[in-house]
């Protein structure tokens, strides 16, 4: 590389902003030994969590470089927000074909957005030429014995989402460039642009979750692939009712047909699904209250698998699921 491995992390990576986006009290030693050291809180479980994205596979080529770097992350701690955890620190396994100084400084600019948003400072990381390839160590803490794992739903429990559905999707239409409807208003656009490239995982909701919701996770792979998640780790059954899925105005210039699909198979959302037993159902005030935008979109019964309720009873809901867009085989 034209730059230097060392100038390159010191310009772009050991800066105030990635290293102090939050609260770093618990880094005793960050950036530049030879590996980092975390003090988690006393009576506390650390929770960690990678993810990969390769240029080619998990994302086209010449993608944005500021949006590649803040939806690395993002998405990583959204991983976080599903377990009920907050933020530690995370790596940066960086592989390059070349320094380019323009691209990293976007990148480095988008991470550090991402960082500032979730409150999750650079710990450390690691620095390689090949294709480009990001990937993403989150680490955080939880209560002891109080991390939302898929498993835990009972029958009875409440089925909820942490906010919209669909717009993930919607938004990847917009990211691709594709053909858009005629009357989608300008702002809905960049509403959608925004819900692709910069998600928001729900750490303060997944933060209320804990001793509370019953099992948990982040909608990534789309609503019916992480619903039957839930169902197969928890031995349960869930049932959704389609009418009561949410979905922001954004979406109404798309037929109704195009909407549910992108709100049941479309993925990227990075909303929290939880289940809450009945006997918490007076929490969802509380929390609409404080502004999250949960809504009770189904329950949990005796069984296996998803169903679907369109209006004409439940029906079971098979196949694969998922919807697994920029995804090869080998994924
Ligand atoms: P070593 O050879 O001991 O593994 P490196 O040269 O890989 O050390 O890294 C030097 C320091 O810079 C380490 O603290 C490492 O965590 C950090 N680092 C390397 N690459 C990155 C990166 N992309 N982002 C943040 N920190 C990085
Ligand atoms: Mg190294």
């Amino acid at each position: 590389m034209a730059l230097d491995e060392f100038d390159l992390i010191a310009r772009y990576f050991r800066t105030a902003r990635l290293e102090r986006a939050a609260d770093a009290s618990a880094t005793v030693l960050g950036i530049g030994d030879d590996a980092a050291v975390l003090q988690p809180a006393p009576g506390q479980q650390l929770v960690i969590s990678t993810d990969t994205l390769v240029e080619g596979v998990h994302f086209p080529q010449h993608c944005p470089a500021a949006e590649l770097g803040y939806r690395a992350l993002a998405v990583a701690v959204s991983d976080l927000a599903a377990m009920a955890a907050s933020p530690l620190g995370f790596t940066l396994a960086l592989t390059l074909p070349q320094a380019t100084p323009g691209w990293l400084q976007a990148f480095s600019s988008g991470l550090a957005d991402a960082a500032r948003d979730a409150s999750i400072n650079l710990i450390g990381g690691d620095t390689t030429r090949g294709p480009l390839t990001i990937g993403v160590t989150v680490l955080g803490q939880v209560p002891a014995g109080q991390a939302l794992t898929r498993a835990g739903a009972r029958p009875g429990d409440l089925l909820c989402v942490g906010g919209n559905l669909g717009d993930g999707a919607a938004g990847l239409e917009v990211a691709l460039g594709n053909p858009l409807p005629a009357g989608l208003p300008m702002a809905a656009q960049e509403y959608l642009h925004g819900r692709f490239w910069r998600p928001l995982p729900q750490l303060a909701l997944g933060q209320m979750l804990r001793g509370v919701a019953s099992a948990g996770l982040d909608v990534s792979d789309g609503l019916l692939a992480d619903a039957g998640h839930i169902a197969s780790a928890s031995g349960v059954r869930l049932l959704i009712n389609g009418p009561q899925l949410p979905m922001s105005d954004a979406l109404r210039s798309w037929s109704e047909r195009q909407r549910l699909d992108w709100m049941l198979r479309g993925g990227d959302d990075y909303v929290l699904l939880f289940t809450l037993p009945r006997a918490a159902r007076g929490r969802l005030a509380q929390w609409r209250a404080a502004g999250f935008a949960v809504s009770v979109i189904g329950e949990v019964q005796g069984g296996s698998g998803v169903q679907l309720d369109l209006g004409l009873g439940p029906q079971a809901v098979d196949g694969p699921a998922g919807y697994q867009h920029f995804r090869s085989t080998d994924d």
